[in-house]
């Protein structure tokens, strides 16, 4: 038989899936892969009722319905004070993956050189590597996740096409700061490249902090893809409902690139999406603000086991060095071993390395009801005898 695609068969099954197979076998409590228990805002859900049986469910117009992209447009200009055009500026696709590989797809010619921070979203390296892109990496480093200057600015070159940022970043919960983007649009700018902004997490911000897209960032609204997701806002992962919005220019590729890995998304998902990003401002704080205490409450029962919490400023996710518990392995083996032996699964944070990594941390996920996190903490407890 002739082989497959090289690039794509390099890579082994994602550690989300991998671990949630696992969580499953083993009836364990599932920390790992990043989705709530819950089951999204009721409105929202009955908007979505609604329109399956009231609204036409053959396929959408290509760039979205225009109620959603009308949507997107007005929830940028009122939590960011960006302007856009819903019908030359906007995009639906399916789930933030999709905006970021139709991004990437029709961006990157092959030779192109890419920056990344890692550690890193898993999808970002194959469907880089796959359109023939060149990946710059750098590292923030734990436990305050500082954005490395120098090696940041070495890595631009003529050949850089663009920047991938994610903010707030997944795994590692950092909220890129005023400066730090300034200085990350100085390097876009000054090497006439441009930024994908996968920003799923922004409205997941914590201790008082606001989110600040890259996009607004002096000369950066014609350089920048925004991307956003309904899975994350929303509380609907299941759903895989994205959005973007970027100048003409940088949008006709990414449509060329969308018209043919999806072309649409299911219509009454985008309505319903659409109905939930002009619900009113208690909605969103409150997202934020119930995330925010269930963050301090596993922050506060791993730290009384014994393991070392990393900052976390926003994202759904809380990383824990475990090195102070006495356990010889690498982070793999420590979160199979906290799921077959404590009943609680996290994800090891070297799988967001491309090399090799920290490897003696593990990712929580909190976006939990609070019974379930006191119960993974219990367990957590027992098992390590404190
Ligand atoms: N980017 C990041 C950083 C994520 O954590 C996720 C999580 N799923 C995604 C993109 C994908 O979002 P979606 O489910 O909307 O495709
Ligand atoms: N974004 C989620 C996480 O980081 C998982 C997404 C997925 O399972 N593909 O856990």
């Amino acid at each position: 038989m002739k082989s497959a695609n090289s690039v794509l068969s390099s890579y082994g099954t994602t550690v989300f899936e991998v671990m949630s197979r696992l969580a499953i076998e083993h009836g364990s409590i599932n920390l790992g892969q990043g989705f709530p228990d819950g089951n999204g805002p009721d409105d929202v859900r009955a908007v979505a009722h609604e329109a399956l049986d009231s609204s036409p469910n053959q396929y959408p117009p290509m760039m979205g319905v225009p109620e959603l992209r009308q949507a997107v447009t007005t929830h940028n200009k009122r939590f960011y004070d960006i302007d856009s055009n819903w019908q030359s500026e906007t995009i639906v696709t399916s789930g933030a993956t999709e905006a970021l590989a139709a991004a990437m797809f029709g961006l990157i010619e092959p030779g192109d050189e890419v920056v990344l921070i890692e550690p890193l979203y898993d999808s970002y390296m194959p469907i880089i590597q796959r359109a023939g892109g060149i990946p710059r990496l750098v590292r923030v480093e734990p436990p305050h996740w500082t954005l490395p200057r120098k090696e940041l600015a070495a890595a631009f070159s003529n050949k850089t096409k663009l920047l991938l940022l994610n903010n707030p970043q997944n795994p590692t919960g950092k909220v890129f700061d005023d400066e730090e983007l300034a200085f990350i649009a100085d390097l876009v700018c000054g090497f006439d490249a441009y930024a994908i902004c996968d920003e799923v997490y922004e409205h997941l911000v914590f201790d008082g902090l606001k989110h600040n897209p890259l996009m607004n960032q002096p000369g950066m609204r014609e350089r920048c893809v925004k991307i956003g997701s309904a899975g994350k806002t929303f509380s609907l992962t299941g759903w895989k409902v994205g959005y973007a919005i970027a100048s003409p220019a940088l949008m006709a590729p990414i449509a060329k690139a969308h018209q043919f890995l999806t072309f649409t998304t299911p219509p009454n998902l985008q309505k319903a999406t659409a109905y939930g990003l002009g619900k009113d401002d208690s909605y969103f704080e409150s997202l934020a603000g119930d995330l925010q205490a269930k963050r301090d409450l596993i922050k506060t029962g791993l730290e009384r086991i014994g393991f070392t919490a990393m900052d976390c400023s926003g994202t759904y996710f809380l990383n824990a060095d475990f090195s102070g518990l006495g356990f010889i392995g690498s982070d793999e083996d420590f979160c199979r071993m906290i799921t077959l032996e404590a009943g609680v699964t996290a994800v090891p944070v070297s799988a967001f390395y491309s090399g090799p990594g920290i490897d003696t941390v593990a990712r929580f996920c909190f976006c939990k009801e609070d019974d379930l996190l006191l119960e993974a903490i219990a367990r957590l407890e027992k098992h390590f005898g404190t």
